[in-house]
């Protein structure tokens, strides 16, 4: 996977490249980070990136010109290289809501090319022309692209085969399709009792059939109290078993 970045914090992409599990992938070259500042595409001595809003208004708009020419470059460095053709992904608190199946997407497709915002935004013009997709970490405003970049990276990257030590690990975390797209269940591990309070004796069990039917229900719990739209939807897609649904029941009778 390559991911290229357009951005005037390029430094704030070393914890993602030299950190933990992301890190250890990158050294291992399961994928690839090339960062580009737009301030290298500047023509005069200040080297300006942004300018007062048409119509007025307070903050700045980043300036089309810069970020055209960096992803230029970009196009031209991966084409020289024999990359994958990958989408340009504006972050943006307009864009559409990132989630795992996105993470999932990104890590199959080879990568993206990042452009990361900063004040009040970037100008229209450069979106219309450059940006396939608008992606946004979530409801609520950061004051750059980046910290929604690193955080895609990251998901996208414990997806890549290799990545992870356990490599089904991925497989139980939440919103994953082989648990029905519902949350994870709590976990314990070493002492079995803590401050006079003891591991659910199931766990200890080695049970391995009740075990699965413990976390499921605790899954479902969770989800149920937590995040009710994501168990409507596992509903609908017909992820739920009789059993689930059984449990479900007590749960609401309880
Ligand atoms: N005026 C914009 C708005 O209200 O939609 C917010 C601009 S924000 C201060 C600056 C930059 O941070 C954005 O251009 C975007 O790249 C990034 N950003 C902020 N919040 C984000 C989010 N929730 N998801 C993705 N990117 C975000």
């Amino acid at each position: 996977m390559r991911i290229d970045a357009v951005t005037l914090f390029p430094d704030m992409f070393e914890v993602v490249r030299d950190a933990g599990v992301t890190g250890r992938a990158h050294a291992q070259g399961l994928w690839s980070l090339h960062t580009w500042n737009p301030r290298d595409y500047t023509h005069d001595v200040h080297r300006t990136v942004d300018d007062r809003p048409y119509g007025g208004g307070p903050g700045m708009v980043m300036m089309a010109e810069p970020l055209s020419q960096a992803v230029s470059a970009i196009r031209q460095h991966r084409q020289h290289a024999g990359a994958a053709p990958v989408p340009v992904v504006l972050l943006s608190p307009v864009g559409k809501p990132f989630d795992q199946a996105q993470a999932s997407r990104l890590s199959s497709i080879g990568g993206a090319v990042f452009v990361c915002g900063r004040y009040e935004g970037i100008d229209q013009r450069f979106i219309d022309e450059h940006v396939d997709e608008q992606w946004s970490l979530g409801d609520f405003v950061l004051t750059g692209g980046e910290i929604p970049a690193i955080a895609m990276i990251d998901a996208a990257v414990r997806l890549l085969p290799g990545a992870l030590n356990h490599g089904d690990s991925s497989l139980q975390d939440s919103f994953q399709d082989s648990l029905s797209g519902l949350l994870d269940s709590p976990h314990f591990t070493r002492p079995e009792t803590l401050s006079g309070v003891t591991v659910p004796a199931v766990l200890l069990s080695g049970n391995h059939a009740n075990i699965a039917r413990w976390r499921r229900e605790q899954s479902l719990q969770l989800t149920a109290r937590n995040r009710p739209d994501l168990l409507t939807r596992a509903r609908q897609q017909g992820h739920l078993t009789p059993a689930d649904e059984k449990f479900l029941l007590t749960l609401s009778q309880a």
